[in-house]
């Protein structure tokens, strides 16, 4: 099977198992999602949305998490992991929000030069807010799932994001992300896949040399 006829024959069977995705990121204003998926890097929705709804209520507006010292947010987000980066890129990030009236562009030229906004984050803001689609959300974990169905050498989440935007139409990109996260949260886990229940078995080169046909 070639392979944009494989990529669609994985969305098919995905779309059986996961029929509908709903970001689990908590949110009531645009900069709160924006700042929301900066945090969640490396950390689950669940821990970010602890961390969220309390720094949300100490700091109403993007200027009060400006005008917080660094120390005091490594406090604030310690628990979201990398708490050190992640609060350089608050302060920074919130001081560029604050300048625009807490406005988040839309789109993926802007929202790249905003301080620990990359591809991923972008992509997941722009289809959110916007419901555009300028990329495929490719974070490790769906860059791990896209690398063991056997579509990219790449580890690289923005390499990855690229070679699949070759293989699949512009109409799939979104699919693409929502499906494979959810997959490699319930089934295609880092450490321990479970193959043997894994509806791509037949179809997955890692599948196959984990339970040969
Ligand atoms: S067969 Fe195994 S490695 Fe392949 S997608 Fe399924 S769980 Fe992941």
């Amino acid at each position: 099977m070639r392979q944009k006829e494989r990529a669609q024959e994985v969305l098919k069977r995905l779309r059986t198992q996961y029929p509908s995705f709903i970001t689990a990121l908590d949110w009531e204003k645009p900069w709160h999602l924006l700042v929301a998926v900066m945090l969640s890097a490396q950390t689950t929705d669940e821990n970010v949305n602890k961390v969220t709804k309390k720094l949300f209520q100490k700091y109403s507006h993007a200027k009060d998490i400006a005008r917080a010292t660094i120390k005091e947010l490594e406090k604030d987000i310690y628990s979201t992991g990398y708490y050190k980066a992640k609060a350089k890129n608050l302060k920074a990030l919130s001081t560029e929000l604050a300048q625009r009236n807490e406005r988040v562009p839309d789109d993926m030229e802007e929202l790249i030069t905003l301080p620990g906004v990359g591809r991923k984050t972008a992509n997941v803001v722009l289809h959110v807010l916007y419901g555009k689609t300028e990329g495929i959300v490719m974070d490790t974990h769906i860059a791990r799932v896209t690398q063991r169905i056997g579509f990219t050498k790449e580890k690289n989440p923005p390499l990855a994001e690229k070679k699949m935007m070759r293989v699949l139409p512009k109409t799939d990109w979104k699919e693409w992300g929502d499906l494979l996260i959810q997959h490699g949260r319930k089934i295609c886990d880092a450490r321990k896949p479970l193959c043997e229940q894994c509806v791509l078995n037949d179809i997955c080169p890692t599948g196959k040399k984990i339970i040969p046909l």
